[in-house]
């Protein structure tokens, strides 16, 4: 049955030109889900959310099961001709990374943008919480905002986020997971117990820490090479009940960075106050108020950001919240203010608000539906984000804020750093070689009408300049959720780490079927 993948696609091509033919292709591949080559699944399956890049693939499968997808990635690795995988989490990459051409995607998340739902189909498992154990077992697909819920009713929580929760645990685990709690938690990668992992060869391993840990470590931040994730067991903390999001600014770099690097100090201090998130960004231009981190500066606090900056001048802001239970309210403006005292923002920019912590937590969704009912939402993000080491962050501010930025941004700057000892060393991901490292995130969009934005051609060459700078300022970056096209640019990314890295691909999968859009392996037959 070498060719049973093959023969079960053209079976589903020939369904469609006659419908009715008595056989049921999913009989030949063995599995529940359901391989399907309609175009209303293959067109969404070819694109992504930077909309930059397209690449058609044959059948996108829906599994119900991890057994699913091991039998069909097993259809893959044992087909006589080269048929590369890639599991597809919510398809939030911005350059390909969950495409696949003339291969078939697996669509790990539930989503009904991918079509399917219908009557007969099974799901793969529902979330299930150890409330004792605190930890929780989700389906590699599931997403973010879906694994909160479940975990709330608990009244447990993840405590490694990402800022915009409608991202997959596969998509994120496969990457890193950060966001303003990574200096306390470190990412979610750094809070998985367990991992359910179909390898290369249609293997279905259990591994962590004790159990298969080469693979356990690959696979976290390993870009999808060398499995698919069907399973994550996720460590939870008490939820909180309530957040105390807070923004003040600074026109001082220096100043800036100084409150943030102090800020996240004190999480190697036992019993010591701080806050729970911290993170940041930069205001090059006023445009920035109208886009979607900003609404936080709308009405009840209706102050224009140019009264703090002479014309021209960079502001930073400073995004911290404390998260605090209903029963110790009386305590937090005591706490968040002894917090602020230390700190050295512009003494009239404090912005304050106080949510639930679902709704903190969901903070970007928001801006999304805003951004949707505009049209401004499914356009080309040429984003470009950067690890920088601690030692560079003031030069790279230098020459890309202050220099190559100029006065428009054409969407949000992040800015925060991270404890570097909070990041598991083994792991695929790769950071700089410094104790402290910023994220600096260009999360920009590209509008239809090219008038509110600058243009594709502008955007993507500034990012090419931004690297130039960085190379030639000798500045060490990383690139997160890293796109590269050339075999050389990936060897230099992983550097020390590379033949390792490539151990892992020769053990887990052999044929280099998995996860091609990421460009790093060439077919191996
Ligand atoms: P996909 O794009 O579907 O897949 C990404 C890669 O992972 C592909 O190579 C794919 O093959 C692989 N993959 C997917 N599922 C699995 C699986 N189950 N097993 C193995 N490999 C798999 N990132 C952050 O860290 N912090 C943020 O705050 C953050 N915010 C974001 C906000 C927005 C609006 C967007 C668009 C992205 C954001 N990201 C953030 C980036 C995001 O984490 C990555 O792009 C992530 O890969 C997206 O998840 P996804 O499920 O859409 O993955």
């Amino acid at each position: 049955m070498e060719n049973e993948l093959l023969l079960t696609l053209v079976i589903c091509r020939l369904i469609i030109l006659i419908p009715g033919l008595p056989i049921d292709p999913m009989d030949l591949l063995g599995v529940d889900g359901k391989l399907s080559v309609d175009p209303n699944n293959v067109e969404p399956a070819s694109l992504d959310f930077g909309l930059l890049t397209r690449s058609q693939p044959l059948a996108v499968f829906h599994p119900n099961s991890a057994q699913d997808v091991a039998q069909l990635v097993k259809a893959a690795y044992t087909s006589n001709r080269w048929l590369p995988v890639s599991a597809r989490g919510h398809g939030h990459s911005i350059k390909g990374q969950a495409q696949t051409k003339n291969g078939v995607v697996i669509q790990m998340s539930r989503s009904k943008e991918v079509g399917m739902l219908d009557s007969v189909r099974k799901y793969p498992p529902q979330p299930r919480v150890w409330s004792r154990e605190r930890y929780m077992d989700v389906w590699g697909g599931e997403l973010w905002i879906d694994v909160l819920n479940s975990s709330l009713e608990y009244g447990l929580a993840p405590k490694s986020w990402t800022d915009y929760l409608y991202l997959s645990v596969g998509g994120t685990l496969s990457n890193a997971g950060i966001s303003g709690q990574t200096f306390n938690h470190g990412p979610q990668i750094s809070n998985v117990h367990e991992l359910d992992v179909v390898i290369g060869k249609g293997e279905l391993l259990t591994c962590s820490e004790n159990q298969n840990p080469e693979l356990f470590h690959a696979v976290l931040g390993g870009l999808g090479q060398f499995g698919i994730i069907t399973r994550a067991r996720i460590s939870l903390e008490p939820a909180p009940q309530r957040v105390r999001w807070i923004r003040v600014l600074y026109s001082d770099f220096s100043a800036f960075t100084g409150d943030q690097e102090h800020l996240i100090s004190l999480h190697a201090q036992p019993g010591c106050q701080k806050f729970d998130y911290v993170e940041g960004f930069v205001i090059v231009d006023e445009g920035l108020v109208n886009n979607w981190r900003s609404s936080f500066f709308s009405p009840p606090n209706p102050v224009k950001i140019s009264s703090f900056v002479a014309t021209g001048g960079v502001l930073y802001c400073l995004e911290i919240a404390k998260n605090y239970h209903e029963t110790t309210a009386e305590t937090i403006d005591q706490e968040v203010e002894s917090l602020l005292k230390k700190l050295n923002f512009i003494s009239t920019s404090v912005f304050a608000t106080d949510l639930l912590y679902m709704d903190f937590l969901d903070r970007v969704h928001k801006s999304e539906l805003n951004l949707r009912s505009k049209g401004l939402w499914e356009v080309p993000h040429p984003w470009l984000n950067l690890f920088i080491p601690k030692s560079k962050i003031a030069e790279f501010d230098k020459g890309v804020f202050k220099g190559i930025l100029g006065n428009r941004t054409s969407g949000p700057i992040l800015i925060y750093p991270m404890n570097k000892d909070k990041w598991e060393q083994r792991s695929s991901v790769m950071m700089p070689d410094e104790g402290v490292f910023y994220l600096v995130a260009f999360l920009r969009s590209v509008s239809d009408n090219g008038e509110e934005t600058q243009s594709l051609e502008y955007l993507t060459d500034q990012n090419r300049q931004i690297l130039r700078y960085c190379d030639e300022a000798g500045i060490n970056v990383k690139q997160y959720l890293p796109h590269y096209t050339m075999q050389q640019e990936w060897m230099d990314h992983f550097g020390s780490k590379w033949d390792w890295f490539c151990e892992m691909k020769r053990e887990f999968d052999p044929k280099h079927i998995l996860a091609t859009g990421q460009q790093i392996f060439t077919p191996n037959l």
